[in-house]
């Protein structure tokens, strides 16, 4: 473990070996194009090289650690390690797996943009913040989670003590495995649109539909006396594709 750690940059590292196994084992053993974020001091890395991917991409915002990575990984030819911020960097490649021990105080911005690739990964791997993880996972619909379930399954297959991590943070962890479902529920074009459609959803969610919506005419094709916290994630994709269409006949 690097002896100064940045926090700017949500630098707990995982020292639980089990833990760094169990993540690690989430991974199909194929000959896979992998990309893990924020690799840090590579234990999680050395875990995912063992599944034998063809190729591992690594992309670490810190230069500090980018050091320690290449004279650790500079003998392996499968392996490309890019100093950069994932949030700015632009991801052509068609990456099968995703995997990280995501930085926190980020994590959410990173799994939007993960879900918004045109070459979007099969599967993710993460570990988010417990509560964060259980904003993911509740069956009622908010402002995340009917995003990420337009394009992923969302699975919980542990928690992690915070007492795993070094420094040790306030809260407890829990990784989540993301599969990515057949038929995408909104397309590329439609993604932007839907982003601001639902944020306005959501942000009056204890509203009745009828009330948010009342510049539409949607009576005859929808239940507005709902709230839209308690629409499954169909109605509100429906819902989003019937404004979308009362708004292009008012044009
Ligand atoms: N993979 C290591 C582990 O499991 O112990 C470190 C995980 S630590 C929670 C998060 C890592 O992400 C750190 O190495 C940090 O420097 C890196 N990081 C933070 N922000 C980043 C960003 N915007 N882009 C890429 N890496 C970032």
């Amino acid at each position: 473990m690097p002896t100064i750690l940045k926090k700017k940059y949500g630098q707990n590292f995982l020292i639980d070996n089990n833990i760094l196994n169990k993540i690690s084992s989430l991974m199909p053993l194929k000959n896979l194009n992998v990309l893990e974020i924020g690799p840090g001091d590579g234990k999680l890395t050395d875990r995912i090289i063992l599944k034998n991917p063809s190729r591992l991409t690594l992309i670490e915002i810190d230069s500090d650690l980018i050091e320690g990575l290449k004279y650790k990984y500079s003998k392996n030819k499968k392996i490309k390690i890019i100093n950069a911020d994932i949030l700015k960097i632009k991801l052509h490649k068609k990456y099968e797996v995703v995997i990280s021990n995501l930085p926190y105080n980020i994590s959410s911005q990173i799994l939007v943009k993960l879900s918004l690739l045109n070459l979007m990964p099969d599967t993710l791997i993460l570990m988010f913040q417990k509560e964060f993880s259980q904003r993911l996972l509740e069956k009622k619909l908010n402002s995340i989670n009917s995003l990420v379930k337009c394009f992923y399954e969302i699975k919980l297959n542990f928690n992690v003590s915070k007492n795993c991590f070094r420094p040790i943070p306030k809260v407890d962890s829990s990784v989540l495995t993301f599969k990515k479902i057949k038929e995408r529920l909104i397309t590329n074009k439609e993604v932007d649109e839907f982003i601001l459609f639902k944020r306005n959803l959501f942000s009056n969610k204890r509203k009745s539909l009828k009330n948010i919506l009342k510049k539409y005419d949607l009576k005859n094709t929808f239940d507005l006396n709902l709230r839209v916290e308690n629409l499954k994630l169909e109605e509100l994709v429906r819902l989003f594709k019937a404004v979308k269409f009362e708004i292009s006949q008012q044009n």
